[in-house]
């Protein structure tokens, strides 16, 4: 569903990711985790279309998302094509990014009726059923500001989901909320995953979570996966000592 094929990325001299190939098979739950600047957050960014790549291919349900086939050549994919494949994939941020000053449930339809050219009426039912789904059922007319951090981190994950993505981007989804509001989200999450056939991508410094949730861990260092393979054996036995380090650090 997702594949990164020799993915370069520079900023200015700086190289970012160097050279950078995985994969995320389609329902698989995969969980980017390493220290800080090592390259995640600029994964989902290049996924996301707001980076575009210096060198390689991504690809996304097979089709190519930075490039375009032409002939038998590949050439730098034209707007109408970068927003096809951009609305296969769906994100929540840290700081949630709801609109403040539209009910939940308008934060939830406007996307929907603006970009898929759903009715209202149908945007709105499935709107309550998605906000059934986060258990905020009983929210919909109130404001984001009235809710919680969780609940508004809940309500951009319905609002992520009323796109119909295949695949969902986390990026540390968890790490603006109180410590006690961590768990209902990671929760939902967790169940998500297992109950709707979306592709993950997550970044987390929760690594309870990662290994709780995740089909894959994937290490990063440097712009590169220096291990990647199943949570039990990457947390309990890591081969790598970069890896060692790493879990040592924050564990
Ligand atoms: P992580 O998510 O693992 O913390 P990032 O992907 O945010 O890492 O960053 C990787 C590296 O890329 C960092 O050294 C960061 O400073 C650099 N970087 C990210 N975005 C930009 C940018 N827009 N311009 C210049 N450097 C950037």
């Amino acid at each position: 569903m997702v594949e990164f094929d020799g993915v370069v990325k520079r900023f200015g001299a700086t190289t970012v990711l160097d050279g950078l190939s995985f994969t995320a098979a389609p329902g698989e739950f995969v969980s980017l985790i390493g220290p800080s600047g090592s390259g995640k957050t600029t994964i989902l960014r290049l996924l996301m279309t707001l980076e575009r790549v210096s060198g390689g291919v991504i690809s996304v349900g097979g089709e190519p998302l930075s490039h375009m086939r032409r002939g038998d050549r590949l050439v730098p994919a034209d707007d109408e094509h970068l927003a096809a494949a951009r609305r296969r994939i769906g994100m929540v941020f840290q700081q949630f990014n709801l609109f403040p000053n539209m009910s939940v449930l308008r934060n939830i339809t406007e996307a929907p009726v603006h970009v898929l050219g759903l009715s209202p009426a149908e945007a709105e039912d499935r709107a309550r059923e998605l906000l059934r789904l986060v258990g905020l059922g009983d929210r919909c007319d109130e404001h984001p500001t009235r809710l919680s951090g969780g609940q508004q981190q809940r309500v951009a994950i319905a609002r992520a989901l009323a796109m119909r993505p295949d695949v969902l981007l986390l990026d540390e989804v968890t790490s603006a909320l109180d410590p006690e509001l961590v768990a209902g989200v990671l929760d939902l999450l967790g169940e998500l995953a297992r109950t709707t056939g979306i592709t993950f991508l997550c970044v987390t410094h929760e690594m309870g979570f990662a290994r709780q949730v995740s089909d894959r861990v994937l290490m990063f260092d440097a712009g590169r996966v220096v291990e990647e393979g199943p949570p039990e054996q990457l947390f309990s036995d890591p081969r790598e000592e970069r890896t060692r380090e790493f879990l040592h650090a924050v564990l």
